[in-house]
C-alpha cells in the first residue's frame, strides 16, 4: 500500500515509467498522467516514458511525444513505475529497466495482480488504475494535462461510466478531474465512441461471423490473420469489438480473438456478471477483472474456443447446482 506516493519516490534523479504492452486507454492515461504530473512535482529529474506505440487518438496527451518505444536505456533508474499491469511481464521489454531500478514500484487494479516490484499498490476493486491515481495526486502538482489523462483511462476502462466497476469513488475521482475544465466530450468521441472505417468494417464482419452456443449463453467471434492483412488492421483497431459482442441478449460471455502468431491468438473475454473470467483467463497464464480478462492461446478458433468453454461451462453449471440447492 502506498499511503504518499511522492514520499515513496523520495528524490530521485531519474524516474522511468511503463504500463501494459498493446495499451488501452487507462495505460497511456495512467503513464502520460503519471508523467505530467511527476514533471510538475520534479523540475530537475529526468523522466522517461517507455511503452509500445500508443495510437495517434492519444496524441493530445502531454507527454505523448516523449515516449520512448524502442526500451533502450544504458543506465539503472533510480525509480521505476509500472502501471495498469498484473504481472511484470505484461510491461515487456521495460520489465528488465523495472527489475533493474534502485527502486520499483506498481500501481494497478487488476485481481489478478499478486504483486510486484519493491513497493506495489492494487485496489482491485478501484475501475481503472487512473482512478487510483486521482486519489494519489495531490493538488498542488495537479493540472489541465494530469486532469485530461487521467478522465481518458477511467472513461474507458469504465465504457465511459457504465460497465459495474464504475462506483462513488469513480464519480468523487471525476468530479476532482472536470473542475479542471476540458472539453470531456470531445474526449471520449475522439478516442473510445468514434472508430475508423477499417475499424467499423472489423467489427461488422466480427458480427455478421459470430457464432452463440452453449444455449446462446455464449457468443464468439474472432478475426484470422488474412482479414488482419487484408485490412492492414492493428491490434487497437479490435477494441470495442469483445464489448458489442457482449450486448447481445441472454449471453453471459463473450469471446473476441485474433490471430497474433499461426495457430495462436489473443483472446478477450467479458462477462455480464455470473462467470469470473478472470479465473479462466488465469487459467490459461493471462489474467484480468472479474468482468474483462484476457489471455493468449494457441490452436484454432475452434481449438481455442472448446478449451475456454468448458471452464464457462464449469463455471454456470456449479452455479446451477447450487440455485437448484438454495431453499425456495
Ligand atoms: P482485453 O480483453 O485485452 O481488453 O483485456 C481485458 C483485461 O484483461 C485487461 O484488464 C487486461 O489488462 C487483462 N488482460 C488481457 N490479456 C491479458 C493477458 N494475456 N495476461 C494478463 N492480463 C490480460
Ligand atoms: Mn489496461
Ligand atoms: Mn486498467
Amino acid at each position: 500500500m502506498i499511503n504518499d506516493l511522492l514520499e515513496e519516490i523520495g528524490s530521485p534523479e531519474t524516474i522511468g515509467i511503463s504500463g501494459h504492452i498493446r495499451p488501452d486507454g487507462d495505460c497511456v492515461g495512467s503513464v502520460l498522467g503519471m508523467y505530467a504530473y511527476l514533471t510538475n512535482a520534479y523540475k530537475d529529474a529526468k523522466i522517461k516514458i517507455f511503452l509500445d506505440q500508443p495510437p495517434a487518438i492519444y496524441s493530445y496527451m502531454k507527454g505523448y511525444d516523449e515516449v520512448d518505444t524502442t526500451f533502450a536505456y544504458p543506465g539503472q533508474f533510480d525509480v521505476f513505475i509500472a502501471l495498469d499491469s498484473g504481472d511484470v511481464e505484461r510491461i515487456g521489454d521495460a520489465a528488465k529497466l523495472f527489475l533493474g531500478a534502485k527502486k520499483s514500484i506498481c500501481i494497478d487494479h487488476h485481481v489478478s495482480n499478486s504483486g510486484y516490484g519493491d513497493v506495489f499498490h492494487i485496489e482491485p476493486d478501484a475501475s481503472s488504475t487512473c482512478e487510483i491515481l486521482t486519489r494519489m495526486f495531490k493538488d498542488e502538482y495537479m493540472d489541465v494535462e494530469v486532469a485530461k489523462a487521467l478522465y481518458t483511462g477511467i472513461a474507458h476502462d469504465t465504457g465511459v461510466f457504465r460497465y459495474s466497476c464504475t462506483g462513488p469513488d469513480t464519480f468523487d475521482a471525476l468530479s476532482r478531474l472536470v473542475k479542471y475544465g476540458f472539453d470531456a466530450t470531445k474526449i471520449t468521441d475522439e478516442t473510445f465512441y468514434q472508430k475508423s472505417y477499417v475499424q467499423n468494417q472489423l467489427l461488422g464482419r466480427t458480427l455478421l461471423e459470430s457464432i452463440i452456443f452453449m444455449d446462446g449463453r455464449c457468443i464468439a467471434g474472432y478475426v484470422d490473420r488474412k482479414a488482419m492483412e487484408f485490412y492492414e488492421a492493428k491490434p487497437s483497431d479490435f477494441e470495442g469489438i469483445v464489448n458489442q459482442l457482449q450486448m447481445t441478449k441472454g449471453v453471459e460471455v463473450a469471446i473476441f480473438m485474433y490471430e497474433i502468431g499461426t495457430l495462436e491468438f489473443k483472446v478477450s473475454m467479458r462477462s455480464n456478471g455470473k462467470v469470473n473470467v478472470a479465473e479462466v483467463a488465469e487459467y490459461f497464464g493471462g489474467g484480468g477483472h472479474v468482468r474483462a480478462a484476457g489471455c493468449n492461446m494457441n490452436g484454432t478458433f475452434h481449438d481455442v474456443l472448446n478449451n475456454l468453454s468448458l471452464h464457462i461451462e464449469r463455471q454456470l453449471d456449479a452455479l446451477e447446482e447450487k440455485d437448484a440447492q438454495a431453499p425456495v
